[in-house]
């Protein structure tokens, strides 16, 4: 894919520092990038590098780039934004904002040694944040296929940002259901079932709400600082418990009007799950009305 980055760098206003994080493709490291601030003043900002690894097959390198792609088509304040790429020189890089707090998983997870450090209110406010990013995403037409409390990344200021669009598909407008249109991802061949709808597993119907229901999945993660979903269940035994109709049970102390909303995005008819749209009514309704959420 021939393309031309309009936010494409030199390598010589980018500074390398530590490995933050392991991706698919290449490790991730912190770093700073010079660049033209709106009155044209030179400003150094902090960001995570994913650098693509030189020995990579041509099919990872598509991926990266169409990761990028996607990426520099998305302005929301709860996406992870894009702030420069190097594709002109080897070795390729993407470059986001920094997050500082890394991915939500570990973060909550690490917490959770702290005894719960959050109300559910603020828990609440993480999930509306995320949920009004992928409400975002679907007025584009984008489906995620891949959201979870690993791919959602957390700053100081609690702001939590959607991001790893590695499995990111672009929906034709006609058909919603456009599987043509595939990623080159290694992973393509390994979805995580733990969070996928089970239309999506059993026949690749990827639309907004085979999201909702990974947002119910993700959502049960955040309440439970970072669960594994369904322990130690193997992936045909989830599947297989899921079609008999078992649900994740609410997380312990979870508001009940949270794990009801995960219900609702886990229903096996999927017109019958809310939209993301739904979602944060709903949440920015349980969050003005903090009472509602007082059980935990
Ligand atoms: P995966 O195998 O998880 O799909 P990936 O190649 O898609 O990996 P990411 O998930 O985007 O890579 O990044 C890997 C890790 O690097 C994240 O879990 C996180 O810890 C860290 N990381 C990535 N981007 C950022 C960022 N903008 N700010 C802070 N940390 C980041």
């Amino acid at each position: 894919v021939p393309h031309t980055f309009a936010c494409e760098t030199d390598p010589s206003f980018v500074t390398v520092g530590n490995v933050i994080g392991c991706g698919e493709f290449g490790e991730v490291y912190q770093g700073t990038l010079l660049k033209k601030g709106k009155d044209n003043s030179d400003q150094v900002i902090d960001v995570a590098i994913k650098q693509l690894h030189t020995q990579c097959e041509p099919n990872e390198q598509l991926s990266f780039l169409c990761e990028a792609m996607a990426l520099e088509r998305f302005e929301h304040p709860n996406i992870i934004k894009l702030e420069a790429v190097i594709t002109m020189t080897r070795p390729f890089m993407i470059l986001t904002e920094l997050m500082s707090h890394g991915c939500l998983r570990t973060f909550l997870h690490n917490h959770m040694e702290h005894q719960r450090a959050y109300p559910p209110v603020v828990l609440a406010g993480m999930l509306r944040g995320v949920a009004c990013g992928m409400a975002y995403l679907s007025r584009l037409n984008y489906v995620h296929r891949d959201l979870a409390a690993r791919n959602v990344l957390i700053n100081n200021e609690l702001i939590c940002k959607v991001a790893d669009f590695g499995l990111t598909l672009k929906l034709d407008d006609e058909d919603n259901e456009n599987h043509s249109c595939q990623t080159f991802s290694q992973k393509g061949g390994k979805i995580a079932i733990r969070w996928t709808a089970p239309e999506a597993v059993a026949y690749r119907a990827y639309s907004q709400a085979s999201d909702v229901w990974s947002f119910g999945v993700f959502a049960w993660e955040v309440t439970t600082y970072g669960e594994k979903p369904y322990w130690n269940l193997t992936n045909q035994q989830v599947l297989k418990a899921l079609n008999e109709g078992y649900r994740l049970p609410a997380p312990e102390d979870c508001p009940s009007y949270l794990h009801h909303l995960m219900l609702d995005c886990w229903h096996n008819d999927r017109q019958a799950r809310p939209t993301f749209v739904q979602v944060v009514t709903k949440l920015d309704n349980l969050i003005e009305n903090s009472h509602l959420l007082d059980t935990l």
